[in-house]
């Protein structure tokens, strides 16, 4: 399950894939800004 987010090309990564590399970077095109991808939750509102 993806985790992070690469802040230029949007490529979803984990972070067993962001151990792979040295530092944190994108490992698909090397943009030092990942970000946190928040986990999809469906949030229900009840309808009266
Ligand atoms: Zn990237």
């Amino acid at each position: 399950m993806p985790t992070y987010v690469c802040g230029r090309c949007g490529n979803k990564f984990t972070q067993e894939e962001l151990e792979l590399i040295p530092s944190i970077m994108c490992p698909y095109c090397g943009y030092r800004i990942v970000l946190k991808a928040r986990p999809q939750v469906v949030k229900r509102v009840k309808a009266i």
